[in-house]
């Protein structure tokens, strides 16, 4: 056979591996549908600005082994990711933090914001959360879980917050100091040049066949390998069989402004239900950008149907069961190793992603 490895997908888990392989003097060949290297976290350069193409990445990690290993491959800046939430004309800090209660309440010290909390919640009796309205209470109470959690979430994930798993809102950090920085972890930056560069630092010296799609070329690539990396959706790869995993699917508006600044912010979140998108990402200031222009982007969540771009897994019961029973064959396969948000079916950041592509690297090379 020509090659040691196929693998299936350019994004940060097939980068790793390939990476990581040719240096042990493996022979991957890299398969990518998209018309570029990158996965989710490919950019384009437009007039200067790079342009997140499938939505903001902030890289964050507490990690330092993930930290030292991607500082290999980029310069990473110092930027710090603090987005302000919109409802109606009011604004507010994120994450949830004495800056956002002392907007919503007047409050000015720890003690009272928990006082006013702990008063809101009172009649509630919530002891264990069991969905994410219930945790989502317990940790802020009702103002802040009206204003800036109910629209925000239920617009990004179709469904109402009770029908939602807790964990979702646990991602976010609630602070009881003056803290905007939206992660509790201790590196955080954006590579310099762009995510994609850091890609294609990643892939050098290792061939890529862009354009190609394993699914239909399954034959013939299966005959060029002696083992399969696949990051791509393992539902599909076995053509469904077992039931369709589901997912929250995005749709990106972006335009260029003949203005310096739009909104003064990279990130800025519109919590009300009435307005339809999600969230507005200025590109430029991920990178302190002073060009003349700007590019922004609105995010559209959209329901996700078989052939749509699949964004976010939606771990829910219904669904991490029927992942198991995929993830069951895979293990009886062992031709096939499946990796990444769409191989393990699972809501990962990018250093997650990056830590288990290493992981799987140590066991497989
Ligand atoms: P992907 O990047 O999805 O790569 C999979 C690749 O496989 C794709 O290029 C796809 O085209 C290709 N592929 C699939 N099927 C086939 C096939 N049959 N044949 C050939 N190629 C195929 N993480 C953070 O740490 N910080 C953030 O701020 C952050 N923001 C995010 C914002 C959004 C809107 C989203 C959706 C995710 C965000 N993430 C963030 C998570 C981050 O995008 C992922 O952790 C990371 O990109 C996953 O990498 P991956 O290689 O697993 O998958
Ligand atoms: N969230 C919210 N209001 C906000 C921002 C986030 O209610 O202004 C909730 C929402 O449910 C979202 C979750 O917190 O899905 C996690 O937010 P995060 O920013 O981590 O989402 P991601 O970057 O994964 O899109």
């Amino acid at each position: 056979m020509k090659y040691d490895y196929l693998i299936v997908g350019s994004g940060l888990f097939g980068s790793v591996f390939a990476r990581e392989a040719k240096k042990k003097g493996k022979k991957c060949l890299v398969v990518e549908k998209r018309d570029h290297v990158g996965g989710n976290v490919y950019c384009e350069e437009i007039h200067g600005i790079q342009v997140h193409k499938y939505g903001a990445h902030i890289f964050h990690t507490s990690d330092r082994e993930i930290w030292q290993y991607v500082n290999q491959f980029a310069e990473f800046n110092n930027y710090v990711n603090s987005p302000i939430a919109r409802y109606k004309q009011e604004l507010y800090n994120l994450p949830f933090n004495m800056n956002t209660f002392n907007k919503m309440w007047g409050v000015t010290t720890p003690k009272e914001a928990q006082d006013v909390i702990m008063e809101q919640i009172a009649g509630l009796h919530i002891v264990r959360p069991a969905n994410l309205e219930e945790q989502a209470l317990s940790l802020v109470g009702r103002d802040v879980y009206e204003k800036l959690i109910k629209g925000y979430t239920e617009k990004q994930w179709g469904r109402e917050c009770r029908e939602l798993p807790a964990f979702i809102i646990r991602r976010l950090p609630l602070r009881f100091t003056y803290d905007n920085n939206y992660f509790n972890d201790r590196y955080q930056g954006i590579p310099v040049g762009g995510y994609t560069r850091l890609i294609e630092r990643l892939l050098e010296g290792v061939e890529v066949r862009l354009k190609t799609d394993y699914l239909r070329h399954r034959e013939e690539l299966d005959g060029l390998a002696e083992r399969v990396v696949y990051t791509g959706m393992i539902d599909q790869f076995y053509g469904y069989s077992m039931g369709v995993l589901e997912y929250r699917s995005l749709r990106f508006e972006t335009e260029e402004l003949k203005m310096e600044n739009y909104q003064g912010n990279a990130v800025v979140n519109y919590t009300e239900k009435e307005v339809p998108y999600t969230r507005i990402i200025e590109h430029k200031h991920f990178e302190f950008g002073k060009q003349p222009t700007t590019i922004i982007s609105r995010e559209y969540p959209s329901e996700w149907k078989k052939g749509d771009e699949p964004y976010y897994p939606i771990n829910d019961e219904r669904n991490d069961d029927i992942y198991e029973r995929y993830k069951k064959r895979a293990d009886e396969d062992g031709r096939v190793i499946f990796g990444g948000r769409l191989g393990s079916y699972r809501y990962y950041d990018m250093d997650k992603v990056i830590a288990e592509a290493l992981k799987v690297c140590r066991k497989e090379l």
